[in-house]
């Protein structure tokens, strides 16, 4: 059975009428794949108005205490997912990173994912429900609630992909693709319909544009194919946003499955 990892980011859930949209592109995906797993950012702005709420209270929080707090954003995002796909009678569930089995190092507010175990996910798969993960949040081994630092759902997606054998990480953005240079700000960017994970490495540490480095070295080691695509124009199908995969056959299998050590 095809399995399917999607990632929609903070843009694409800005606001309550954002999550409906969201629902029809799962829901679309649905006829093509029986396991769908989606992985979801904080709305908007919401992790960074809890930061400063955050901030308010204590200037420098305990980090354990920040990671409670912080976390929450993903948890607000997967719940009204959940609820807008129950809406359109489609059967899904939502579930914390710990709840996913999302294991991380004990380091508060820049954990690195050391295992993931997705036996709840894997329940809810055979059961037929889309499943809706909170990106960006994990849980150490000590049982503590962890983040992965900002941006961190892309690396929850792509860990997710390769622990449920996804043919395939596809990631919703507020742009039509990846860009060879930031088109937020010069508007002679090109969009580029195929690029490796080397060049998608460059890009990114270059303009910090689309993803996160950590997520492109995960996906490069376990050869697991990217799309980059916007979630507004979905109609049809017509965008074709981008590709970032290899075609080179060196094996990575001495390499840590998982973290983005090294
Ligand atoms: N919500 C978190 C952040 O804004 C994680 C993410 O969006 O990937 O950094
Ligand atoms: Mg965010």
């Amino acid at each position: 059975m095809k399995t399917l990892v999607m990632k929609f980011g903070g843009a694409s859930v800005a606001t309550p009428e954002h999550f409906s949209t969201v629902a029809d592109i799962i829901l679309r995906r649905r006829q093509s794949h029986q396991r769908l797993v989606a992985v979801v950012s904080a709305m908007g702005d919401a992790t960074d108005d809890l930061i400063a709420l955050a901030k308010r209270v204590n200037p420098d929080p305990p980090r354990r205490e920040y990671d409670m707090l912080v976390s929450v954003g993903e948890r607000i995002s997967i719940s009204l997912l959940a609820m807008a796909l129950a809406a359109k009678e489609c059967d899904a569930i939502s579930f914390t990173g710990s709840q996913s089995g999302i294991i991380t190092s004990n380091q508060h507010s820049s954990a690195a994912i050391i295992d993931v175990k997705p036996r709840r996910l894997l329940t809810a798969l055979e059961g037929g429900k889309v499943v809706i993960v909170a990106g960006f949040q994990g849980v150490s081994s000590d049982g503590e609630i962890t983040t992965l630092g900002r941006g961190g759902s892309d690396t929850t997606a792509v860990a997710l992909g390769i622990a449920l054998g996804a043919e395939r990480v596809e990631f919703y953005k507020d742009v039509l693709g990846v860009y060879d240079c930031d088109p937020h700000h010069s508007p002679a960017a090109r969009l580029l319909p195929q690029l490796s994970y080397q060049e998608a490495i460059d890009i990114a540490g270059r303009s910090g544009q689309i993803l996160h480095l950590r997520c492109l070295r995960l996906a490069e080691r376990n050869k697991m194919p990217l799309w980059v695509r916007s979630f507004r124009e979905i109609e049809g199908e017509r965008q074709e946003g981008s590709w970032i995969m290899d075609s080179a056959v060196d094996s990575y299998a001495s390499m840590p499955k998982y973290e983005e050590v090294g």
